[in-house]
């Protein structure tokens, strides 16, 4: 794709038409039609709560009135209620590089961390230390701590500095457990090196996956990837609350073996034994029943990737966040920004993010305008970069936005200045 490039020089300076140009021979542009975006908004939080595909309403509403209301309790047999687990998990599977066996959906990404945790320390018995990484997303801490809180053994919870993880890898670790691309500022690690290193010294892999299962082509089979969990609310476009995905490498399915065992991790559950056997394979990761209607939603937002190549998704992904961060530069000069995220590509996810004193306020502002981002403390301004609904335009015309409401103090305004429980 060719970007016209900003030097400082002056030789290039964007202009609207730039964007028009991209968005008339973007190959995704068909795609936006299928997502139910309201007027007047541009959306740019999608790496936070993906908005909803026309698809995962006209399944909710069949679910709903259809095979609840109707098929009532028959509907887990004739509508496969009971398989969506599984069903659900291939199609994601699809989408990072694994086999439709490895992939099931249940819980949240925080329970499925925890199971994953225990599978890892059980596979390696005889270490003692848990690596992650200062700045992961607090839940993956908050969950490392209070699993190892839990366990006879003591163990040491290392806490990488950011970007630092390698460096806290010996012989003595057990698991590496971190985030691909980092929630608040988008810093993508090297999934294929840092699995490869952690490998080397004889510690298990486990991604976490939130931040970049559904904005790009993901390898965990090429990468010999052994463990990882992802969200089915953000780039996959789930709804609000949607179950989330684990991936377990094949050859470790006989011997992961997680805790919550309820009774849909059981080799036979309608057999109603007393003694617990795990299912094999992937199954044994399920615990309680599934939540039918956020599943089928997500479900069915799975089938909107069914034709999208997600080398064009990484692409249009990288070339908005080079475009965004040139008019960062370019029309928010002086303004007191400052750009947050890599301006690497290599090392960025899906997301742009620039920091500013009143950042808070900048945002309430900008949303006031139809311009939907967040923001993270203490002081990030984050916009996600989702390429199946965004237009480059969007990304024009939210710089425009923040610029205006720059130039006339807007932000200032008494209404921008309290902050909701969500942010
Ligand atoms: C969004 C996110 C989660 C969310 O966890 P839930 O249990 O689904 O609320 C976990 N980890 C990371 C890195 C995230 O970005």
């Amino acid at each position: 794709m060719d970007i016209p490039t900003h030097s400082t020089t002056g030789s290039t300076v964007l202009c609207r038409g730039d964007f028009q140009a991209l968005d008339a021979s973007d190959p995704l542009s068909r795609y936006r039609d299928q997502f139910d975006l309201p007027t007047g908004v541009i959306y740019l939080d999608g790496n936070s709560l993906g908005p909803l595909p026309h698809r995962a309403r006209e399944r909710v509403e069949d679910v709903v009135s259809r095979q609840w209301g109707k098929g009532l309790i028959r509907s887990w047999n004739d509508e496969r209620w009971i398989h969506l687990p599984l069903s659900t998990g291939g199609k994601i599977a699809g989408l990072i590089g694994a086999k439709p066996a490895e992939v099931v959906v249940a819980d949240s990404t925080s329970v499925n961390l925890f199971k994953l945790l225990s599978v890892a320390l059980r596979l390696n018995p005889d270490r003692r230390v848990i690596v992650t990484e200062s700045g992961n997303f607090p839940s993956d801490l908050y969950i490392i701590d209070g699993l190892t809180g839990l366990l006879e053994h003591d163990y040491e919870v290392r806490r990488a500095a950011p970007g630092r993880v390698e460096d806290a890898i010996d012989e003595s670790v057990a698991v590496v457990s971190v985030t691909h691309v980092n929630y608040r500022n988008g810093w993508m690690h090297d999934m294929q090196a840092l699995t490869a290193k952690a490998h080397e010294a004889g510690a298990i892999m486990l991604w976490d996956l939130a931040h970049s299962a559904g904005s790009m082509p993901l390898a965990l089979n090429e990468f010999g990837v052994d463990l990882a969990v992802g969200c089915g609310y953000k780039f996959l476009n789930g709804g609000p609350g949607a179950p989330s995905f684990l991936f377990i490498a094949e050859h470790w399915h006989d011997r992961a073996q997680q805790p919550l065992t309820g009774w849909l991790g059981h080799a036979n559950p309608f057999q109603f034994d007393e003694q617990y056997v795990p299912a094999n394979g992937i199954a044994r990761n399920l615990c309680g029943t599934p939540p039918v209607l956020s599943m089928a939603s997500l479900d069915a937002a799975l089938d909107v990737f069914e034709t999208v190549d997600m080398h064009q998704v990484r692409s249009k992904s990288v070339a908005l966040g080079q475009l965004f961060l040139q008019l960062i530069e370019q029309e928010l000069a002086g303004f007191g920004f400052e750009i947050a995220c890599p301006r690497d590509p290599e090392r960025r996810g899906s997301q742009v993010c620039i920091a500013h004193e009143q950042g808070h306020a900048i945002m309430q502002a900008l949303i006031d305008q139809g311009f939907i981002g967040d923001f993270r403390e203490p002081n990030i301004l984050r916009f996600g970069l989702t390429p199946l609904y965004q237009r480059y335009e969007d990304i024009w015309d939210t710089a425009a936005a923040l610029g205006e409401i720059m130039r006339t103090a807007q932000w200032r305004e008494q209404r921008f200045q309290t902050r909701e429980y969500v942010t």
